[in-house]
């Protein structure tokens, strides 16, 4: 096992960490900031390549905010879906049973297989419309 594997390796484990303690949606600059200040040296490029690799290995989820700013998260393994605040990232996850039938039906109806799907509900969390 190389050096570099290793290093690698404890980045994306400090990283799964930080983003799971964060419990919310964080864009990369945000991670990075966090991580700073928890003492690490981490440069902003390595954060991206880190995430672009969780990401791909399905280890985090990842959304993309209105204005196209990708934001991930440290999510349960299961299938679910995400009722996010669009003024804190605070995140719940959240199944919709409608969905994943209505998602499955309409798909092979127009003859679709291999189907997958994209829902997220944003909108104000109780703390911030306060
Ligand atoms: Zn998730
Ligand atoms: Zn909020
Ligand atoms: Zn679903």
């Amino acid at each position: 096992m190389s050096e570099g594997f290793t290093r690698s390796t404890k980045q994306r484990t400090i990283i799964i960490d930080l983003l799971a303690r964060l419990n919310r949606f964080v864009s990369a600059q945000e991670l990075h900031a966090a991580l700073r200040q928890a003492g690490s040296t981490i440069g902003l490029s390595t954060v991206y390549r880190n995430l672009a690799t969780l990401t791909k290995a399905g280890d985090i989820d990842i959304i993309l905010r209105e204005d196209g700013e990708a934001l991930y998260r440290s999510c349960s393994p299961q299938h679910h879906h995400h009722l996010l605040c669009k003024s804190c990232g605070t995140t719940v996850e959240i199944t919709a049973e409608l969905v994943e039938a209505w998602s499955h039906d309409i798909a092979h109806a127009h003859g679709f297989s291999d189907v997958q799907h994209t829902v997220e509900i944003v909108g104000l969390c109780r703390a911030c419309r306060s």
